[in-house]
């Protein structure tokens, strides 16, 4: 599945201080063809990995975060503002509010309306419902028992077989009854068809609804893309509701049909139930696409807790080599802010479960801490002065034998060499106009 396959593409990253060009394609290769198996389309996939990796170049590695940690925060921002960004509410202001209903047969219009209806009414609206699928006498009884179950009034005339009459008529009954939202339920096809489009557009040309959502079904994948396109061609309409995201449907239709279409996604339906209906959050949604657990929020205590100008200091050091002890010991308080070192493991996907019988403790860095702590200024700041005699002193004093001392230097010298391999002016920039 999409994680797996992520799972697989991050690996790639792993243990590299910095995203460079080739990590990064190599990954973005791997996402993409994740993102075109959760049924994104091509070319929304392409120029989403093409973003991502614009962005992520150069973003420098803080500390406590790997690349592929980073990489799918970039990512899911991306994937968020690819999905509009915000909620987008309805537009409910008018009294009362028309609302047209359109898409396929079988993509959950009728059901959805009943769902609406019961979402309106548990916000203080007073809705009316329109039975307005003159093709399928089983649509109206459908709507009726909807209707009788959530305790909102239905408006039905089977007599007519005029789609435009019902609609007026329906909303005329809406007005008399004070109803201060009106729901018009319409007839799908199977498949595009022009008199169905003929017909909705009638309708709309006639009631002038102030929202027309169409419905489709979430698991019909590059379709739901198709037909989003063709409605919204002819309906001009104002929102999506993908249904049938229930269980493990990918979410993937969601991004492309927000980037084919431009449209805001309003709902999702997510069970056959009137309760199964949900405002659509483009973060969630996103999160689902990448299902990458909370490696995002991960990634954002981390950024918080990482001032830039610290950053750009440090940077600054690294390249010169004047890295040192005091700069250590900040970063361990940097991490140690960041929470408790179980709760952050806990955090990245696979780890969870693993950690359950760890103990590790809370003070991993205690030993680091008291022998950084017993160091002179003068050593702190001169690393390469402590030798043999230094070394001995700074082990009596933080209660510690020598080797622990000397392996502490040892580590530190190689982290140093690292880091400075990692660093160049250039990536420094970059880093410093990327950092939120
Ligand atoms: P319409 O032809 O567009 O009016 O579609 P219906 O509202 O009659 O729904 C078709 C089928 O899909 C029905 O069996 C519904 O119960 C089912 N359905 C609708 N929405 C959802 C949903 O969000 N999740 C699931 N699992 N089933 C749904
Ligand atoms: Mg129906």
């Amino acid at each position: 599945n999409l994680q797996d396959k992520l799972d697989r593409a991050f690996k790639v990253l792993k243990g590299q201080g910095s995203i460079t060009e080739i990590n990064v394609a190599e990954t973005m290769k791997e996402i993409r063809k994740a993102l075109l198996d959760a049924d994104v389309n091509y070319k929304t996939a392409k120029t989403f990995t093409d973003e991502v990796k614009e962005k992520a170049l150069g973003l420098n590695v803080l500390t406590a975060v790997s690349p592929g940690q980073l990489l799918t925060k970039v990512m899911n921002d991306e994937l968020t503002a690819l999905m509009g960004g915000e909620v987008t509410e309805l537009d409910l202001k008018a009294n009362p509010t028309i609302i047209l209903i359109a898409g396929l047969n079988g993509a959950g219009k009728t059901t959805f309306t009943g769902k609406l209806a019961n979402y309106l009414k548990s916000k203080g609206k007073k809705p009316l419902l329109v039975a307005g699928d003159v093709y399928r006498p089983a649509a109206v009884d459908q709507l009726q028992i909807l209707g009788e179950q959530i305790g909102v009034p239905v408006y039905a005339n089977t007599a007519s077989k005029d789609p435009v009459a019902i609609a007026l008529e329906g909303i005329a009954e809406g007005k008399k009854q004070q109803n201060n939202v009106i729901i018009i339920d319409t007839a799908g096809r199977l498949a595009i068809d022009e008199q169905m489009m003929d017909e909705i557009a009638a309708v709309k040309e006639n009631t002038k609804p102030h929202e027309i959502l169409f419905v489709v079904d979430a698991m019909t994948g590059q379709d739901a893309v198709n037909t989003a396109k063709a409605f919204n061609d002819r309906l001009d309409f104002t929102g999506v509701v993908l249904t049938k995201l229930d269980g493990d449907t990918r979410g993937g239709a969601a991004l492309s049909i927000k980037s084919v279409v431009n449209k805001p996604i309003k709902f999702i339906g997510t069970g056959e139930k009137m309760e199964a209906l949900d405002v659509f959050y483009p973060e969630r949604m996103a999160s689902r696409i990448l299902g990458m657990g909370d490696v995002v929020s991960l990634v954002e205590r981390a950024q918080e807790q990482f001032d830039e100008k610290e950053a750009a200091e440090l940077q600054k050091k690294i390249r010169k080599n004047k890295f040192d002890f005091n700069d250590f010991y900040n970063q361990i308080q940097q991490i140690k802010k960041m929470g408790n070192m179980k709760d952050l493991m806990g955090m990245i996907p696979g780890v969870g479960k693993m950690m359950k019988n760890v103990e590790i403790e809370d003070d991993a860095f205690k030993n680091v801490e008291a022998i950084i702590q017993s160091m002179t200024k003068f050593e702190r700041e001169n690393p390469d002065s402590i030798q043999q005699s230094r070394r001995l002193r700074i082990a009596k004093g933080s209660g510690n034998k020598i080797e622990e001392v000397t392996k502490l230097i040892k580590q530190f010298e190689d982290m140093r060499k690292v880091m400075k391999q990692f660093s160049n002016p250039a990536t420094a920039a970059r880093m410093m106009k990327n950092m939120p």
